[in-house]
């Protein structure tokens, strides 16, 4: 390894001896380390946008100090401020739920035609908004799973195509089998993301251009969420990016997850 925590403990053994124990906490540094940066970086979100809906409050307070014109960008901005504390507990809540390991027990039957289906209108809605092309093509397989977690994974990664993209880009879902197994995939015409970022995106609070991607509404826990809804399936999610083409998202099921005639 390239470093160690060593704790270190003497303890008596006899009138003029003592035992030395070693203990390799190494592991246990490391969780403490990630815990504590996470309450860090929680605190961190959601005090930002608290700070300013507090300017905002303090301004708004004695109107005959706010300048003519801007009680309404006041409102709107703390109306802003408060969907994106809102968003960042849903995701966080989201992400708790993922993490932990009795969440939804059983696999079952999920019928992912319907749940595309679903996807698919929501992401033509968002997609409108800003006059993104959404394409879909799904292949009628079921699985085996978890429909929550499934669900809260693809959602994410068509959210991401769409939040990304350029105005009047495109995104492609596609459900269908590779091979044995059955791939998820979203593609997307967006910015693409550079290589060294990468190993790095399904880090919670990562973000590769952190104040540009606040201001599109990102909380930096979309990826990391995706990720821990993927171990549920013993799947990873994979990414191939080109700068200034775009992106591919994808996961592959297990074969054994797919939900054949003789089985169903
Ligand atoms: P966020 O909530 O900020 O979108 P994610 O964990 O979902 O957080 O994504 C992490 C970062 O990866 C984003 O901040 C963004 O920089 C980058 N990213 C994710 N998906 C895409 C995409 N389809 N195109 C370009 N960049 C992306």
């Amino acid at each position: 390894r390239d470093s160690l925590d060593i704790e270190i403990r003497v303890m008596p053994y006899s009138d003029d001896q003592y035992l030395l124990v070693a203990r390799d906490v190494t592991q246990i540094k490391q969780l403490d380390n990630l815990r504590k940066d996470f309450v860090a970086n929680v605190s961190h979100e959601l005090k930002t946008p608290l700070t300013v809906l507090q300017g905002y409050l303090e301004m708004v307070e004695d109107p005959s100090m706010t300048p003519p014109g801007m009680m309404t960008k006041a409102v709107g901005e703390m109306q802003r401020q408060s969907e994106r504390m809102r968003l960042l507990i849903d995701q966080l809540l989201e992400l708790s739920r993922m993490e932990t390991p009795s969440h939804d027990v059983f696999d079952r039957v999920v019928d992912a035609p319907v749940l595309l289906q679903q996807l698919q209108t929501e992401a033509e809605k968002l997609g409108k908004a800003k006059s993104i092309n959404v394409h879909f093509d799904i292949a009628p397989i079921k699985v085996y799973g978890k429909e929550d977690a499934l669900r809260s994974a693809m959602q994410n990664l068509i959210t991401n195509a769409i939040r990304y993209n350029h105005e009047g880009g495109d995104i492609r879902v596609t459900w269908q089998m590779v091979g044995s197994e059955v791939e998820f995939s979203v593609e997307d015409t967006g910015p693409g993301i550079a290589s060294e970022h990468l190993p790095r995106l399904t880090e919670r609070f990562y973000r590769v251009d952190k104040d540009r991607n606040s201001e599109r509404g990102g909380t930096g826990l979309g990826l990391s969420i995706v990720k821990q809804a993927l171990q549920h399936h013993n799947c990873e999610l994979q990414v191939n990016s080109a700068l200034g083409k775009g992106s591919r998202f994808w996961f592959r099921l297990p074969a054994g997850l797919r939900v054949t005639n003789k089985r169903h």
